[in-house]
């Protein structure tokens, strides 16, 4: 059976563009998570890396591929509503609301879970996460399957999430058994987590659907986390800083957008003078107003979903050259920019400059 597939240091690559072969890849890795490995797919979001969610011993081989610290739980992914009888001890009215205007779709719920789902799904929390995604492949692959699929993102630990097939070999291949080919992943960004076992719903982590969308759902209060630092952290995820690329990158931020722009120039004129090779990530409108040795152009800053959709993949790219510092220009904090700027504060660490 593997004969018939190409193969990466061992990890077979399913194509799913084919058509004809559409059906042989799904059957392909269907077999293959049964039998407890490990497939990475498509979904809206990022590419997932999935194991069966109730299998202990398939769920420890996710945290061994991508180097994922055993206290930071996963996301379960299933296809049908039906299933959250099995995981969840009691299901809030508020998800059965939720569910149904957002799924499939950008939405992690967290709820209580039931002694179904293993410690090692939930790192040992008594609450589990779970999505049903937007993406015909995952639902098809999640369908045949016939059992939830825990699925983290589909990285190495600490490196940007996967939007591409190609981004999952870079950082996996030779570690999980399969990836199945879906092509670019339409949102680009993980899914907003939102925690309904809080007296009110709490977001551990903003996402393609917006604290508006979710209060405006619910018709109550939707409190967004924060954590600065202090123990416990309201999220495991909200500790570890994700999406740091290898050069040092600075986000400058701020309301009026020339002041952020001569801030870019001044910052970027400073670093090459330190005889630094400087990339700059900015937006296609700001662009032409800068010099450096790299300008990556995110996309335009009307459209924040082709900028969120673009934003990991423009840091693998930065990752590929050599440059020794990014400089990358903030977004306003509203709707989808709020998920954003999350995810390019995370990149940026201390390096966050306001003007
Ligand atoms: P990833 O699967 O890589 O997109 O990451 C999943 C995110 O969901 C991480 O930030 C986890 O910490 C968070 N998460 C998963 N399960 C739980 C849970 N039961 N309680 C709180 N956060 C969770
Ligand atoms: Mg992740």
């Amino acid at each position: 059976m593997t004969g018939k597939w190409p193969q990466k240091k061992g990890t077979i690559y399913l194509d799913a563009g084919n058509i004809t072969r559409k059906k042989q890849a799904i059957d392909y890795a269907v077999s293959i998570i049964r039998r407890g490995g490990l497939v990475a797919f498509p979904t809206e979001t990022v590419y997932g890396l999935g194991a069966d969610a109730l299998n202990p011993q398939a769920v420890l081989k996710i945290y061994k591929a991508k180097g994922r610290p055993a206290d930071n739980p996963l996301i379960v992914h299933i296809a049908r509503e039906s299933e959250l009888e099995q995981l969840v001890e009691e299901i809030p009215d508020d998800a059965y609301r939720l569910a149904s205007k957002f799924w499939p779709g950008p939405l992690t719920l967290i709820l209580k879970s039931t002694e179904k789902v293993p410690l090692e799904t939930t790192a040992g929390l008594t609450t589990v996460a779970i999505r049903m995604p937007a993406h015909p492949l995952a639902l098809e692959l999640l369908e045949a399957t016939k059992r939830p699929i825990a699925a983290p993102s589909a990285n190495s630990s600490g490196r940007p999430s996967p939007t591409m097939a190609e981004h999952v070999l870079a950082d996996l291949s030779g570690k999980v058994d399969a990836v199945i080919d879906g092509g670019s992943c339409r949102v680009g960004l993980e899914s907003t987590v939102l925690d309904l076992t809080q007296k009110e719903p709490l977001i551990l982590r903003p996402g393609a659907v917006t604290q508006e969308e979710l209060a405006a759902c619910l018709k109550k209060n939707v409190n967004q986390a924060v954590y600065q630092g202090d123990s416990p952290p309201p999220s495991p995820g909200m500790k570890y800083r994700h999406y740091a690329p290898r050069a040092p990158l600075f986000l400058v931020n701020g309301e009026k957008e020339d002041a952020v722009k001569a801030a870019i120039a001044a910052l970027c004129q400073k670093f090459r003078r330190q005889g630094r090779k400087v990339a700059l990530l900015v937006s296609a409108e700001h662009a032409p107003y800068h010099e450096a040795d790299i300008i990556e152009i995110l996309g335009s800053r009307d459209r924040p979903a082709e900028l969120s959709r673009r934003l990991f993949m423009s840091l693998r790219l930065l990752d590929d050259t050599d440059a020794e510092v990014i400089i990358a220009e903030g977004y306003p904090e509203k709707g989808l920019g709020v998920a954003l700027m999350n995810r390019l504060r995370k990149a940026a660490g201390e390096n966050i400059i306001c003007v």
